[in-house]
């Protein structure tokens, strides 16, 4: 696939999982250990779509949303946060930051994908998506 993925996740072990997972897909794969890294690679890396982890070390997944989401040149890329944050109220707080979408920690492999595959190819039928 003729795309490009920027995953923003500060825990290595997260991060090679995703990146192992988006393997499979075939896209070109951006790595963002933290803020200012996703910034830049954001700007520099004219990624399809962001996968951004809430919990960052500095300024968090959120905070680095409204930012992307107030620049004209990064607001149209889609932002789908990971998160293991469950509680009630984070999903509505996370949309609030101009998140497009939301996937839970522990990653479904399947749904995740179809997930990634949907947004990155949006004419292809969602056959069997669940988030
Ligand atoms: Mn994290």
């Amino acid at each position: 696939m003729n795309k490009t993925v920027l995953v923003v996740e500060d825990n290595p072990a997260n991060m090679k999982l995703v990146v192992m997972l988006l393997g499979t897909l075939e896209v070109t794969v951006l790595q963002a250990f933290n803020a200012p890294e996703a910034l830049d690679l954001a700007h520099t890396g004219h990624p399809d779509l962001i996968l951004m982890d809430i919990q960052l070390p500095g300024m968090d997944g959120m905070e680095l949303t409204r930012i992307l989401k107030q620049d004209e040149t990064t607001r149209p890329i889609p932002v789908l946060a990971l998160t293991a944050l469950a509680l009630k109220g984070d999903e509505e707080r996370i949309m609030a930051a101009g998140c497009d979408g939301y996937i839970a920690k522990p990653i479904q492999y399947r749904s995740f994908l179809a997930i990634v595959k949907q947004i990155l190819t949006p004419s292809a039928p969602s056959q069997g998506i669940r988030p």
